[in-house]
């Protein structure tokens, strides 16, 4: 079977489950590729996992000021490290459609320890959606079998994050409305996803929009951090 990042062949063995079961057969990344990459790790900040820092980092301390009511608690299965960056400057800005599988086994092993979410992706405008062909975070979720829901919408158009600095990635103004489904979260876990964490302007943002709905918890998740 192809890797689901490089796209050569690879053989593996197959696991008894996958001999016994052939439609659970997961496409999985190679040895080479699996290698590139680290995995989140101690000692991190335990709110949004930002690697050999106390916690709460810095960073989230000024975010616990601006939203105290919020109990935030992200989720990052990667650290940003420069085979990340490789992998999202093709997926993302390439707009390589195959690298939505790079990441199921990692996103739907996530969502079975938390069944009952309610899981919503970060928008696009629809600028960007009409200029890259599809929602990354959506695409990634998909794949990996996890229905979505859209709780929000962007009510503007903004730059690409990624062409900000961090001091002007924090001055973006909340870009994000609630569509009406969001009326049905009262009460229930919802986990909000973005392909990476930043600053968390972007999820913040979203959060703060979802919060006046009243969920049970809002959990973030990220690929990377
Ligand atoms: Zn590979
Ligand atoms: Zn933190």
């Amino acid at each position: 079977m192809k890797c689901t990042w490089c796209q050569q062949l690879q053989i593996r063995n197959l696991t008894i489950a996958e001999i016994l079961l052939p439609w659970n057969i997961q496409e999985t990344r190679c040895a080479q590729c699996q290698e590139k990459l680290s995995l989140t790790a101690t000692p991190c900040c335990t709110l949004c996992m930002k690697q050999g820092q106390l916690s709460p980092c810095d960073e989230c301390q000024l975010w616990q000021q601006k939203y105290p009511a919020y109990s935030f608690t992200h989720h990052a299965f990667f650290q940003y490290n420069d085979a990340f960056h490789d992998w999202i400057y093709r997926y993302k800005f390439l707009g390589d459609y195959r690298l939505r599988k790079t990441f199921s086994k990692e996103i739907s092993h996530f969502f079975k320890q938390h069944p009952k979410s309610i899981v919503c992706a970060i928008p696009l405008s629809s600028e960007w959606q009409i200029e890259r062909g599809f929602n990354q975070s959506e695409a990634l979720l998909s794949a990996a079998n996890i229905p979505t829901f859209d709780l929000l919408k962007k009510s503007q158009h903004t730059p690409a994050q990624a062409q900000k600095n961090r001091q002007e990635r924090l001055a973006m103004i909340q870009p994000f409305e609630a569509t009406t489904l969001a009326t049905t979260i009262q009460g229930k876990e919802v986990v909000i996803f973005d392909d990476v964490y930043t600053t968390g302007r972007t999820l913040f943002y979203a959060a703060e929009t979802l919060m006046v709905f009243k969920p049970l918890k809002i959990r973030t998740l990220s690929l990377a951090r």
